[in-house]
């Protein structure tokens, strides 16, 4: 048999056993819900799916109130579902505070209009050498678990003509820190923001994370962090960047 016709065999054979699967399933549950619904096939595996974040077409078709309206029922359902009493005051408003709270704040960065204008200014002091902002401490959620990701991320970059201000570096970290994130890809949309917006390749980013889905749950493993790495242009030169980070060490 050629190696094609045992991948194909092999796929087969899977789509079988996923077909039955979902036909158990489909027993218990509402077909559409259904539709919504992928078995775990990577487990507690972090698979990084690109740089953009999926969104669907009609992502902002609705407004945030609407959103806020039906993200508080559905969370109710799952509290209900879990066996809480809504009844309880401690509960009651439960429901709507989890929505407000995805909507306006933990996922507000999936909205393009909350992305942060940038304003440039003329490099008046000629400054060539390259400019790094370390420590911006974030909060960002892991879109496999909803539960957080927290630590610092470093970006530096060389200025093509043009300089940016400061704060603007921590508000392109926080915005797309407010999504539901992967670590790699938000270390890829930061770099790549700030490249757009500094009309330059020279750009660098390194992210230190905790992810409370491996310390709370699962492998349970408090201790562990995350690095990752963007090196664009000059910052892929080893002499640079190793100049970069030792910085980071000061
Ligand atoms: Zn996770």
């Amino acid at each position: 048999m050629s190696v094609l016709l045992i991948i194909n065999w092999r796929i087969s054979m899977n789509r079988g056993k996923q077909h039955m699967e979902e036909q158990a399933l489909l027993k218990h549950c509402n077909k559409d819900v259904l539709s919504y619904l992928k078995t775990d096939e990577t487990g507690d595996d972090h698979i990084y799916s690109g740089r953009d974040t999926p969104l669907r077409h009609d992502a902002f078709d609705i407004s945030d109130g609407e959103k806020i309206e039906k993200i508080a029922y559905h969370f109710q359902e799952i509290m209900t579902t879990l066996g809480l009493d809504l009844n309880n005051e401690s509960l009651s408003g439960t429901p709507l505070r989890v929505a407000k709270m995805y909507v306006k704040e933990l996922f507000s960065g999936l909205d393009p209009n909350t992305k942060p204008k940038i304003t440039l200014f003329e490099n008046e002091y000629n400054y060539k050498q390259m400019l790094v902002e370390k420590d911006i401490k974030f909060f960002s959620s892991c879109e496999h678990h909803f539960v957080p990701i927290y630590g610092k991320a470093h970006v530096a970059y060389v200025s093509s003509g043009k300089i940016i201000g400061l704060s603007k570096l921590n508000r392109i970290v926080q915005h797309f820190a407010k999504r539901p994130q992967v670590q790699e890809r938000l270390t890829e949309q930061i770099a790549y923001e700030m490249q757009e917006a500094l009309s330059t390749d020279d750009v660098a980013v390194v992210i230190d994370a905790r992810h409370m889905c491996v310390s709370s749950r699962g492998i349970k493993d408090t201790d562990s962090s995350t690095i990752t790495s963007f090196y664009g242009g000059k910052f892929s030169e080893t002499d640079f960047r190793n100049e970069f980070l030792k910085y980071l060490t000061i």
